[in-house]
């Protein structure tokens, strides 16, 4: 976390069912924004994916996933708003010409979900402060894949934004053959499970910083919405509270998913050895 007051160091330790992931930060216990805990939550989340990826080779799978295989990058992909100003931020980043391309490829997956009837659904998706269940969100998921539309951040199958790509597009790793990603209506793939949820952690972040429900906000109207919603993206708190709330939030969800794998939990909540 990065801040420019005093900062406490913190150990950490968390239990997924795949194992023990650990790290050690800088936490300012001054203000800090939102998007601050960003990169620790990716953090924690690569290292447990990593343990999942172990898991699978030992048992003879192997993530089919490579660089330059963007079959999945045409997907609906849903961003938590401290992602979405996370994203925004690394754009604005960028040198003129790339962020240019972006803007136009923005411009051109705009007109194209427009033509389709999905742009207004989109952006009232990314505006609703009620709670949306996968449920509801299905058939505008499968809608907008049906498009098959190349993600705007996209070019020549490589990603624009490799580095700062939500969480969703890195917590997505297949053990199927590459080529049954082309066609995931006809072709279910097999997924590694995923025990670190960044995102959703962040979402129930910012909707316990805003009182309001975890927004989902979709891909191709992320930097328009982070661009609307400037004015909130100061919310944040001290970097302690920060850290505090969110593995609060993680922790929740590991608990949902030692459950769900019907693994006992190994460990209390994170503990700062
Ligand atoms: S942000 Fe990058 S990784 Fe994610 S869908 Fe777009 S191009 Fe693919």
């Amino acid at each position: 976390m990065s801040g420019t007051t005093s900062t406490e160091r913190c150990d950490l330790a968390l239990s997924t069912p795949a194992g023990r992931i650990t790290t050690s930060i800088e936490v300012p216990t001054g203000f800090v924004p939102v998007t601050a805990i960003v990169p620790l939550g990716r953090e924690l989340a690569a290292q447990a994916q990593q343990l999942e990826i172990d898991a699978a080779t030992q048992e003879g799978r192997q993530v089919s996933c490579r660089q330059g295989c963007a079959a999945c990058c045409r997907m609906l992909v849903p961003l938590s708003a401290p992602e979405a100003f996370h994203l925004s931020d690394a754009v604005t980043r960028l040198p003129e010409a790339a962020r240019a391309r972006i803007h136009e490829r923005l411009e051109h997956t705009r007109a194209a979900l427009e033509t389709a009837g999905l742009l207004p659904g989109l952006q009232a998706l990314a505006e609703t402060t009620h709670p949306v269940s996968d449920e509801e969100l299905e058939p505008t998921n499968r809608a907008y894949y049906a498009l098959r539309l190349p993600c705007p951040f996209l070019e020549a199958d490589r990603c624009t934004v490799y580095d700062h790509r939500p969480s969703a597009c890195r917590d997505l790793l297949v053990t199927s053959p590459a080529e049954w990603c082309n066609d995931l209506e006809h072709q279910p793939v097999n997924t590694l499970p995923v025990s670190v949820r960044v995102s959703t952690a962040l979402g129930l972040l910012w909707a316990s910083l805003r009182q309001e429900a975890p927004r989902l906000i979709p891909l191709p109207v992320a930097l328009e919405w982070a661009h609307r919603h400037a004015p909130e993206r100061a919310t944040g708190s001290k970097g302690t509270d920060l850290l505090d709330t969110f593995l609060d939030k993680l922790w929740r969800l590991l608990s949902q998913e030692f459950a769900a794998r019907q693994v006992p939990p190994a460990s209390a909540p994170p503990s700062q050895p």
